[in-house]
C-alpha cells in the first residue's frame, strides 16, 4: 500500500461545502483586504486561544517578526531560541536585528530544556522564544519562571501547536505576545499564506495592527515604517469554517499517533515520541528517531511510503548564518537529531490500514 507522507482528503471531503460557500460569500462581498471576515476571524482565534487580541498577518515569519518588533527588540539584543527549531524563529530574531541565542532541547521531547535556560541569559537578553515543536507543548510553567525572574519577555512560536496545552491552558495564550502560522500544512492551515499573532496587551495589539498595514491606522496617514503584512479576507473566512472543527482533528491526530505507539513498540533501534509531564501533543508530526535514519527512509520511499525530516541541518549550521561562525558540535543535541529524526506519515482521518502499512514496513526494515 502507498501512503503519502500527508493527505488532505479526509480534512476537505469534510468542509467541502462550508469552505466554498465561505469562499463565495467572500467573492461576492466585494471587499478582499481588512473586512469583516478578518474581523470575524481574529476574534474567533481569539477566543479560542483565551486572549483578548489576535491580529492577523500574512504568514507566521511575520508574525513572529512583527511581535518581536512590538516589542521594540532591536539590535544589540539577545533572543534565546532552541537550537533545533525551524528556521523561521531564527529569521525573525535576524530581521530586527537582534542575535539569536540558541539553547538544547531536552533530547525526550525535542522541546527548549527548560534547565538550560539561565546559562544563556546575558546583560543583552531580551526575550525566550519557545518553539512548541511537532506539536508539544514546552514546559511552560519553567520557561514563565525563569523570563519573570530575569525580566525577559516571552515570545511562544506556536506555529505547530494550535491547541496544544500545558498544565491546561493553551499554547500561544502564555507569552507577551505569540506568533502562529496557517501555512496549509499546519493544524489549522489556510489554502495558502497566513498567520496571526495572539495576546492580552491591547497597546501591543496596537502596535501590530499598524505595523501590518503600512505603520497606517487611518488611510494615508504613516506613523511608523511598516510593513504590508495583512491576512486575506479569503484565508481568514476558510479558516473560520475550518476552526470549529480543529479539535476534532486533533482528536483523530491523537488516535494516529497512539496506533503508531502500539504498532512501533519495542523495536530496539526506534524512539517514539515523548510527552512531558502536564503538556499535551498536537501531532503537528509524528517524529521517530533512529540511528539508521537515512537507511531507513530510502527503504520506506521504495515501498511507496512518504516521510520527511524536520529538520536536516539546524539553523547553527545553515549557510544563512555562517557569519555567527558557530561549528559542528556547537550544540550536539540539535545536531543528533538532525541525523536521527525521521517525520511518519500523518494527518487527521489517515485509516488505520495506512498506519499498519507504515509501522509493518518499519518492522520488517528492522528485522533485516
Ligand atoms: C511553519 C513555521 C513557521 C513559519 O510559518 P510560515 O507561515 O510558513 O511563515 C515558524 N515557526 C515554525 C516552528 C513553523 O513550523
Amino acid at each position: 500500500m502507498k501512503v503519502p507522507f500527508l493527505s488532505f482528503t479526509p480534512q476537505n471531503q469534510a468542509i467541502r461545502s462550508q469552505v466554498l460557500e465561505a469562499m463565495s460569500r467572500v467573492f461576492d462581498s466585494q471587499w478582499y483586504v481588512l473586512g469583516e471576515a478578518v474581523k470575524q476571524f481574529e476574534a474567533e482565534y481569539a477566543q479560542f486561544s483565551t486572549t483578548t487580541e489576535c491580529i492577523g498577518v500574512a504568514n507566521g515569519l511575520d508574525a513572529l517578526h512583527l511581535a518581536l518588533k512590538a516589542l521594540d527588540i532591536k539590535e544589540g539584543d539577545d533572543v534565546i531560541v532552541p537550537s533545533n527549531t525551524y528556521i523561521a524563529t531564527w529569521l525573525a530574531i535576524s530581521f530586527v536585528g537582534a542575535t539569536p541565542v540558541p539553547v538544547e532541547p531536552n533530547p525526550a521531547t525535542y522541546n527548549i530544556d527548560p534547565a538550560r535556560l539561565e546559562a544563556a541569559i546575558t546583560p543583552r537578553t531580551r526575550a525566550i522564544m519557545p518553539v512548541h515543536l511537532y506539536g508539544q507543548a514546552c514546559e511552560m510553567q519553567a520557561i514563565m519562571d525563569v523570563a519573570n525572574r530575569h525580566n525577559l519577555y516571552v515570545v511562544e512560536d506556536n506555529a505547530q501547536s494550535q491547541g496544544a496545552a500545558y498544565r491546561g491552558r493553551i499554547t500561544g495564550s502564555f507569552g507577551d505576545v505569540n506568533a502562529t502560522s496557517f501555512y496549509p500544512g499546519k493544524n489549522l492551515g489556510a489554502l495558502g499564506d497566513a498567520g496571526a499573532v495572539t495576546t492580552n496587551d491591547a497597546a501591543l495589539a496596537k502596535k501590530i495592527r499598524t505595523l501590518r498595514n503600512y505603520g497606517s491606522q487611518q488611510k494615508y496617514y504613516n506613523e511608523v515604517i511598516g510593513h504590508n503584512s495583512r491576512l486575506d479576507e479569503l484565508q481568514a473566512a476558510v479558516l473560520s469554517a475550518k476552526l470549529p472543527i480543529l479539535m476534532e482533528w486533533t482528536s483523530q491526530r491523537r488516535e494516529v499517533a497512539a496506533l503508531y505507539d502500539q504498532h512501533l513498540a519495542g523495536i530496539a533501534d526506534l524512539v517514539l515520541p515523548a510527552t512531558a509531564e502536564g503538556a499535551t501533543h498536537v501531532y503537528h508530526l509524528y517524529v521517530v528517531r533512529t540511528s539508521r535514519r537515512d537507511e531507513l527512509q530510502k527503504y520506506l520511499g521504495e515501498q511507496g511510503i512518504g516521510t520527511l525530516i524536520h529538520y536536516p541541518i539546524p539553523p547553527h549550521l545553515q549557510e544563512a548564518y555562517r557569519f555567527m561562525n558557530f561549528a559542528a558540535g556547537d550544540f550536539s543535541i540539535a545536531e543528533v537529531l538532525a541525523t536521527s529524526c525521521l517525520s511518519l506519515p500523518m494527518w487527521p482521518g489517515m485509516r488505520e490500514a495506512e498506519v499498519e502499512a507504515v509501522s509493518n514496513a518499519i518492522r520488517t526494515f528492522f528485522k533485516s
